[in-house]
């Protein structure tokens, strides 16, 4: 694509990462195929191809974004299936990056929709925040119908729809590994998952400890910073990537660091992007590709050291390939050939490059665009006849939890069991019951 930014505006570190992306794109539009944006709603402004006409046109005129260039930005997913279609490699993720901070800056949006962002800012990324708002969330329930009526105020009403009922007890961190360790390793502990599903670390420390390594905590760390980085708010992402790098240099420091293991894909792709998060301060930029080249999800370092005796348990697992892990990290085959190793029979459903509309905040603040992906994921899911559906991503598991019969769960939750671990709590209730009752998509409550 030609592009026609000044000198003056490519000495602009950010203009130029984003100049080179906008002119490897060919215009080709294979990517559109593979948009969930495109695919369900046919307009070329939701495509890839559409949403790089759009940026262009925005940075290279420096102006200011009207509503419907915001609206088609906002519309896209950052799920980067485009970027694994694209036989051009355009760097779409920096380019929307790069798009998303600018229009933080330049555009101002409805009073409703900055309360909303700001509240999902503040709160999301502080687990005790998180924790107090859905203890609370009771109180507003009663309103979601009236929210839901109020189409500036509807983010509200997914959010109470949101949050569980009960919420479960927090666990403590793992106890130091008995014995001799083969090597220790930092767990990615990050905001939502621990709040939502304490069991997928809880069982990912315990198959770590039977690899033969020890998981050491690393105080300081916090949110990978990624729910405020796709809203934008990329000062705040670089304060929560700096907060992290300084945790885990400390650890390398003193003793090191075999690996940073991540177990929510959504934040293993910040993590591993850190080094060009950080790439224009000079005080963090080599200490942040340190960092990130250490970042690995728990498929990938299960890859390379372990489990081994495994007891198969008998059952078939219909595999959801988080968009983060699949086009963002290319992590394709290692949770799947783990699952089969470890004795499942794995399923993958049609259109697995599709996203299921999770996507961070994004099911919040797009909830009929994030409601129709999820049906559709969860319709193919549910055609596999499974027992159980696995994925790696907290988001994907909340989101398609509420659209399914058959229980979803961490892959890492389903190789703790096959290792030694318990039955996964959300498998053990129906293991049971005869399968016409667990195999269907559901109405989300
Ligand atoms: S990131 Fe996903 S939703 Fe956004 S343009 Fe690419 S394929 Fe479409
Ligand atoms: S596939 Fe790549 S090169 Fe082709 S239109 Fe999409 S972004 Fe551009």
């Amino acid at each position: 694509m030609q592009t026609q930014f000044t000198e003056a505006q490519l000495q602009d570190a950010r203009t130029a990462t984003s100049a080179t992306a906008i002119r490897q794109c060919v215009h080709c539009g294979f990517c559109t195929a593979t948009c969930p944006t495109y695919v369900l709603l046919g307009n070329e402004l939701d495509s890839p191809r559409g949403r790089i006409y759009l940026i262009k046109d925005m940075l290279e005129n420096q102006s200011k974004p009207g509503p419907e260039t915001v609206k088609h930005l906002d519309r896209c997913l950052t799920c980067l299936a485009c970027m694994t279609t694209c036989p051009s490699d355009v760097n779409y993720m920096h380019l929307v990056d790069h798009a998303r901070a600018y229009v933080e800056s330049n555009y101002v949006r409805p009073w409703p929709e900055r309360l909303v962002r700001r509240l999902l800012a503040a709160v999301l990324p502080r687990p005790g925040r998180f924790r107090f708002a859905l203890r609370t969330a009771g109180i507003a329930r009663p309103f979601a119908p009236l929210f839901r009526r109020i189409p500036g105020l509807r983010p509200f009403a997914e959010m109470l729809a949101l949050a569980p009922k009960r919420l479960p007890r927090a666990l403590p961190p793992p106890e130091p590994l008995a014995g001799q360790a083969r090597g220790r390793v930092a767990v990615l502990r990050g905001c939502v998952e621990p709040v939502l599903r304490p069991e997928i670390q809880a069982a990912a420390a315990r198959v770590i400890h039977r690899a033969g390594f020890d998981v050491v905590p690393a105080p300081g760390e916090a949110c990978c910073g990624a729910l405020v980085h796709h809203m934008g708010r990329v000062d705040d992402a670089r304060a929560a990537a700096r907060r992290n790098v300084d945790a885990w240099t400390r650890l390398l420091d003193d003793g090191g660091l075999d690996a940073i293991i991540i177990t929510a894909s959504g934040c293993g792709t910040t993590i591993k992007d850190y080094g060009f998060l950080l790439r224009e301060d000079p005080d963090y930029r080599d200490k942040a590709e340190r960092v990130a080249a250490l970042a690995v999800d728990i498929s990938e370092f299960l890859t390379r050291h372990g489990p081994t005796a495994v007891t198969p348990r008998g059952i078939t697992v219909a595999y959801q390939s988080a968009c983060s892990l699949q086009h963002g990290q290319k992590v394709t085959d290692a949770p799947r050939a783990l699952l089969a190793n470890a004795g499942y029979t794995v399923k993958l459903p049609a259109e697995a490059h599709l996203c299921c509309g999770s996507a961070g905040t994004y099911n919040v603040l797009q909830p009929d665009i994030a409601d129709q992906l999820g049906r559709r994921k969860a319709g193919n899911l549910a055609a596999l006849d499974a027992d159980v559906v696995a994925t790696g991503n907290i988001g994907c598991a909340t989101h398609l939890a509420d659209r399914m019969q058959v229980p979803v769960v961490h892959t890492i939750e389903l190789l703790d069991w096959a290792t030694g671990g318990p039955v996964p709590p959300r498998l053990r209730n129906t293991l049971n019951k005869p399968r016409d009752n667990h195999v269907t998509a559901r109405e989300p409550s």
